[in-house]
């Protein structure tokens, strides 16, 4: 087996496998180095459908037409106290297959989206558990890592940074930053035999806050058969976390009788398999690209799960950044400008969700009574819950919001990456 490669990529998540199967596309070599065997258990299952375009381009779409994942056309809110808000709707404003997306089992998906890279010509090796990004100075040229217990060298002239929250190269280079006013934890589970809607509302994404506004909860409807639904919590981690027990299941437990947009919904169902933990996700990294490295998806940074955007930018992500290594490759410049130039863009579309995610968290503050005074920034709205956040006006309805509440200000890359 080779071990020089035009590019490695750390991780085979959604950012990894569509940067791998594009640059294979492209005709480079690419190795994926994946820690885990697939399929394996992965947080983030409602998607956006702005990655129609990204599946498009990696050859994926009959495969999910043909899946059994449910469908998603729309968002839907309910308060504290119980009261549905009417739902956000994304084929009404343009009634295409891409207006819709899917809810995915993120096990099938991912083994979906890593086989297909392989399909395409990628190399992939899983149970490769990457411990470094191997530097010549300010330059990436490979990686090491532990293969069956043994430590093997892989050399490439560009390494990409996949890994997710685990954010090696991130986390190597000191360049992480966390979120401070998005401090969150996370407690899930899947539950069947739930009380799910019919039709164009079966799969919906609905974000329900609890009585008290201390957490909300996300309820993803996943499966027809079984009426599979994920079910999560999302509040700070001194309210989730303090004072509650070992029991991760109990605390779920308590906070779903604190929901009372859960009741009826979950009135029948029964909680399959282990509750999962996850805490400190909002942050994101100093710099995108350096000299022959990249980051992408959640090594690069992770706003909040709110919006269902992770998956959409890691893949994002992984589309611009195997265009601009190509590109690179081929002009024989492989230095941090020139991967990173598409740096400035990418953040700015994260900005435009990040500012939205902060007014949902302001509680002084109703997302849907601001359409309702503000009806022409509906379409605005509902453009960014679709993930249209690329080459659009849409940040414009936050120079209006901005006169009620306090948004963060920009995202800023360090100097000298962006070209
Ligand atoms: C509570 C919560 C809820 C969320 N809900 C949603 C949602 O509904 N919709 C949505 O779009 N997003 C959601 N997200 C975000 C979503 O999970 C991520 O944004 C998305 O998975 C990022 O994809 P990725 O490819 O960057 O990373 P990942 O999907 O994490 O993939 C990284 C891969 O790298 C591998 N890896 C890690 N370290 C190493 C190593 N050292 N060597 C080799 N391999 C390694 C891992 O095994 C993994 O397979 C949620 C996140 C959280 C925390």
């Amino acid at each position: 087996m080779t071990t020089n490669y035009d590019c490695i990529i750390i991780g085979g998540g959604p950012a990894g496998a569509t940067a791998a199967t594009l640059l294979a596309k492209h005709g480079r070599s690419v190795l994926v180095l994946e820690r885990y065997a697939f399929p394996r258990h992965h947080v983030g299952e409602s998607l956006m459908p702005q990655t129609y375009w990204t599946f498009k381009r990696l050859g994926v779409l009959d495969k999910l037409r043909q899946s059994d994942f449910v469908t998603k056309e729309s968002v839907q809110f309910v308060t504290a106290s119980g009261k549905e808000s009417a739902p956000f709707y994304f084929t009404d404003r343009d009634p295409n297959e891409w207006s819709k997306t899917w809810q995915v089992r993120r096990d099938e998906f991912d083994k979906m989206m890593l086989d297909n890279a392989e399909a395409n010509g990628a190399s992939v090796i899983h149970g490769a558990n990457a411990r470094e990004v191997i530097m010549d100075g300010e330059r990436a040229t490979g990686v090491r890592a532990m293969i069956d217990g043994k430590t093997r060298e892989f050399t490439a002239k560009v390494v990409i940074d996949a890994s997710g929250q685990s954010g090696l190269l991130s986390r190597q280079l000191g360049l992480r930053e966390p979120d401070q006013k998005l401090k969150n934890a996370s407690f899930y589970a899947h539950y069947r035999n739930c009380e799910m809607e019919e039709g164009r509302n079966a799969g919906a994404t609905i974000i329900m806050h609890t009585r008290d506004r201390n957490g909300w909860f996300w309820w993803i409807p996943l499966k027809q058969k079984d009426r599979l639904v994920s079910v999560g919590v999302v509040a700070p981690p001194s309210y989730l976390c303090t004072g509650r027990g070992d029991d991760p299941a109990m605390t779920l437990d308590e906070e779903i009788g604190n929901c009372p947009g859960l009741q009826s919904r979950l009135a029948k169902a029964e909680r399959i398999g282990k509750v999962y933990v996850t805490a400190d996700f909002s942050y994101r990294s100093r710099r995108m690209a350096g000299d022959g490295w990249v980051l992408i998806g959640d090594a690069f940074g992770f706003l909040d799960p709110v919006y269902s955007s992770g998956v959409m930018l890691a893949m994002k992500g992984g589309e611009y950044a195997a265009d601009a290594i190509h590109k690179a490759l081929t002009d024989g410049d492989t230095s941090g400008a020139r991967l990173g130039a598409f740096g400035q863009r990418f953040v700015a579309a994260m900005q435009t969700i990040r500012q939205l995610v902060y007014a949902f968290y302001n509680e002084d503050f109703s997302i849907g009574q601001f359409v309702r005074e503000n009806p022409k920034y509906g379409d605005h709205i509902v453009r960014i819950l679709i993930g249209d956040v690329f080459n659009s006006e849409v940040g414009a309805v936050f120079d209006v919001m901005g006169q009620r509440i306090e948004l963060p200000g920009p995202i800023e890359l360090e100097e000298g990456i962006i070209a």
